[in-house]
């Protein structure tokens, strides 16, 4: 197999990092959100181009030639880069969107995405409802032509600066639990609808900030309803399978790897030499192997992606990128010793980048049904591993 980008793919590489190196100022990088007026006309400046919407067709504000694996390299580009990135808006909306919508609401918002009009939450847990998101309980009552919603959501990042809600509700209180919940899109601006910061371990540009956000009588209109009615659990699980490897990309954790390697590599303690340290140099090759692994297993979920939803390819990527994320912090600590967790300062490691990765550790093991999540589908989906019933769901793979 070959993992290699074609030349199409390097050409579109290359204009991406040019544009990237051209146009990527002060004010927007820091940040993967697309959250103040600098970084939405960044992204703005890229939809311009058609890069948001390469990989869909043209009737829906992509591209006369789709290209699907633009959205994978750009996006990588720009974690690489450390700025704003489009995983959430194009590769899992959008993604989930084109799968599973109707036609009017295909037409209606996959240009608004691919125009960047505006941001995106996604909307599902509740207070004990996390993991186990078929347990959730906020209930949207079906009144004919609208659906009524009373109840509340916590954790939801980007709800203070997002247009719309991709919102997962309950519709049927008494269908057996996956088979009772629906997804909406809703504006963020409905009367009814309102929030209350939940700040996590972090800074500002990371996921620090989340949010409660509570519902009051709120009416979502019944063409809101994505998809059918009650099957929305199954569409909640696709996007998670896009959440595991379409939002971020492994590249930003390359760099902050080779930017240690390189830390090492010039290191010189009056005149003993840190990368002449058997133990330090064992340590950063190890680490160098689970990197590499990384890439490849997010590549793997890229490919399978362009036949089908990637399930446990994208378990893979989720499971060891998250994983690794937690040994590379520990490992960047240990090697930087108590330089490594000051947030800033002319002593700081990498302008506090590795504290934040250590503080950031523990939301990737969680994220996107998280690391143990991702370890189930493997066991079950590819090794064939009976489920919590004792009963195996597929032939191993
Ligand atoms: C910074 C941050 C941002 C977030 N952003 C969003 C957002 O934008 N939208 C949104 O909807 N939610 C968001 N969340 C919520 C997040 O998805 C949940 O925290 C996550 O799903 C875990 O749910 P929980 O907190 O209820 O913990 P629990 O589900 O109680 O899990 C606790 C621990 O037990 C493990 N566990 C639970 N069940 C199992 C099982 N069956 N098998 C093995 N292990 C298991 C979990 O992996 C975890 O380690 C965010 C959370 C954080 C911290």
């Amino acid at each position: 197999m070959d993992f290699d980008w074609s030349p199409e793919e390097i050409a579109f590489r290359d204009e991406v990092r040019a544009f990237i190196a051209s146009e990527m100022t002060p004010e927007v990088a820091g940040s993967i959100f697309i959250d103040t007026p600098a970084r939405i006309e960044f992204v703005t400046k890229m939809a311009e181009r058609g890069w948001l919407g390469m990989g869909f067709p043209e009737k829906y504000g992509g591209s006369p030639n789709p290209f699907p694996l633009a959205q994978f390299i750009l996006n990588a580009e720009l974690d690489r880069a450390g700025g704003p990135i489009i995983g959430k808006n194009v590769g899992t909306i959008a993604s989930t969107i084109y799968n599973v919508a109707s036609e009017e609401m295909k037409l209606d918002f996959l240009p608004k995405i691919f125009r960047n009009e505006g941001q995106w939450a996604i909307t599902y847990s509740e207070p004990n409802a996390g993991t186990d998101l078929g347990s959730m309980q906020c209930r949207a009552v079906d009144k004919g032509d609208h659906f009524e919603v009373t109840g509340m959501k916590h954790y939801i990042t980007s709800a203070h600066f997002c247009r719309w809600h991709w919102m997962a509700l309950r519709t049927d209180p008494d269908a057996p639990k996956h088979k009772g919940i629906s997804i909406f899109i809703v504006d963020h601006d409905t009367p009814g609808l309102s929030l209350s910061p939940m700040n996590t371990l972090g800074r500002e540009g990371t996921t620090h900030r989340t949010n409660q956000v509570f519902f009051d009588k709120m009416i979502i209109p019944r063409e809101r309803l994505v998809g059918e009615q009650n099957k929305g659990f199954y569409y909640m699980m696709q996007a998670l399978d896009y959440e595991r490897f379409a939002i971020l990309s492994f590249a930003s954790r390359v760099r902050r790897f080779n930017k240690i390697v390189n830390f090492y590599k010039a290191a010189d303690y009056g005149g003993e030499k840190p990368a002449e340290d058997p133990v330090t140099r064992r340590a950063l090759a190890r680490m160098a192997a689970r990197v590499e692994v990384g890439t490849m297993l997010e590549r793997l979920a890229i490919c399978a992606a362009q036949e089908e939803v990637p399930d446990v390819e994208a378990a893979m990527n989720k499971a060891w990128g998250a994983s690794i994320g937690d040994e590379f912090a520990q490992l960047g600590l240990d090697l930087m010793g108590p330089f490594g967790g000051l947030w800033g300062g002319e002593h700081s490691a990498f302008d506090g980048k590795l504290a934040d990765e250590y503080l950031m550790a523990g939301h990737a093991r969680v994220a996107a049904g998280g690391v143990d999540t991702s370890k189930s589908i493997i066991a079950r989906r590819l090794l064939g591993l009976p489920n919590a019933l004792g009963k195996p769901e597929l032939p191993a793979r």
